[in-house]
């Protein structure tokens, strides 16, 4: 036992040899008992410090080594107080959760001074785009992910198998341990190998799989499912399928983001889906009967002059909103003239053109009279 330090196992009331499920369920008992939610007493706050402060350390398998190894002072000399804490986070969280108790991130805060750095790895943001047919029925889209998983030929060391060697300098355990003597006192300084770069393990040959790298690019296709009547810019979050953020060590979250392609006859307006229906002057002249594919089938049309001004609403025939209940069909008329006209064409136009502008003439001398 490390004569320097605070004794974690006897702050927990656990033996050396506690496995990780003792350590958790000392810890929970003594979290309920001085947690500052609960106890309200002074010594509590240093209390509750204390506890959890040795189940950070006792609970990590690296931190517990160094301290079984070097004491406390191996690990404060080792790992900030943020650090000491920092990958035992989520643990915490939960374990507060599960025991009915508020979060760790706002005693954290209090207790020791800084917040949580990101700890969450960063979410990959991806757009799928979605045709009206599969805003209306909903659909499964696959998106393509690419990212880095362990190597499964060298197990993530990046060494061919039977060529990796235990760190000499270190021993294997990547770290450098050293005993500083100041006057009557002494030291421990623990610092990352700097040979192995605290592996604890040297390469001899680089594996042949991942090239050394450790790690392999896979691509995997998530699926995901679309809900009908999903809103253009809606997105669904899909736990951990993102790319692998190296930084906090996981893969983070996956958030597709979905856009309606509406195409050139379309648009939105709120809950109303608008048809841009295209018809030539003489169509609605002669009042002619068309007819659109709808989602319900085809949809009959009767062209109207007022309809130049009015839209033709079908109640209940567009998309699905939110309430769960399909919006309106709005079709709105849009005059155009042929691209190029036949000749046949040219020729009624002419025939129409001195009726046509005789009346229009008249219409536009009374523009600056009345
Ligand atoms: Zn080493
Ligand atoms: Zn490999």
């Amino acid at each position: 036992m490390p004569a320097d330090g605070k004794d974690y196992y006897e702050i927990l009331g656990v033996p050396r040899n506690a496995t990780k499920e003792e350590i958790k369920r000392a810890y929970r008992k003594l979290a309920l008992q001085y947690h500052p939610d609960r106890n309200k007493s002074p010594e509590a706050e240093e209390k509750f410090k204390e506890i959890s402060e040795a189940y950070a350390v006792l609970v990590d398998d690296e931190k517990r080594k160094l301290y079984d190894m070097y004491g406390q002072a191996g690990v404060s000399r080792t790992y900030s107080t943020e650090d000491l804490f920092r990958s035992t986070w989520f643990d915490f969280d939960e374990l507060f959760r599960d025991l009915g108790l508020g979060g760790f991130d706002s005693i954290f805060e209090r207790f020791f001074g800084f917040r949580r750095r990101p700890q969450q790895p960063s979410p990959t943001y991806v757009e799928a785009e979605l045709s009206l047919k599969e805003v209306l029925t909903g659909a499964r889209k696959e998106v393509p992910i690419t990212t880095a998983q362990t190597c499964g030929r060298c197990g993530g060391t990046g060494g061919e198998p039977g060529h990796v060697d235990r760190c000499s300098a270190c021993n294997g355990t990547g770290q450098k341990v050293e005993r500083v003597q100041t006057g009557f006192m002494y030291f421990t300084s623990v610092t990352t190998c700097s040979r192995c770069r605290g592996t604890g393990k040297v390469v001899r040959k680089a594996c042949s799989a991942c090239r050394g790298l450790g790690a392999v690019e896979k691509t995997e296709k998530v699926v995901v499912e679309v809900p009908a009547g999903v809103a253009d810019g809606d997105s669904v979050v899909i736990r951990e399928k993102g790319l692998y953020d190296h930084e906090v060590g996981r893969r983070g979250d996956l958030v597709v983001r979905f856009r309606i392609n509406l195409g050139k006859q379309f648009s939105l307006d709120g809950d109303t889906l608008v048809m841009h229906l295209p018809v030539s002057p003489s169509e609605v002249a002669a009042g002619r009967e068309v007819s659109v594919k709808s989602f319900d089938g085809p949809l009959k049309i009767k062209l109207r002059r007022e309809n130049l001004e009015t839209p033709v609403v079908f109640r209940g025939r567009g998309l699905p909103m939110r309430n769960g209940r399909r919006g309106d069909l709005e079709v709105r008329i849009k005059l155009v003239l042929p691209k190029s006209l036949s000749h046949q064409q040219l020729r009624l136009y002419g025939e129409l053109l001195p009726v046509e502008s005789q009346y229009m003439d008249e219409e536009r001398s009374r523009l600056f009279s009345e």
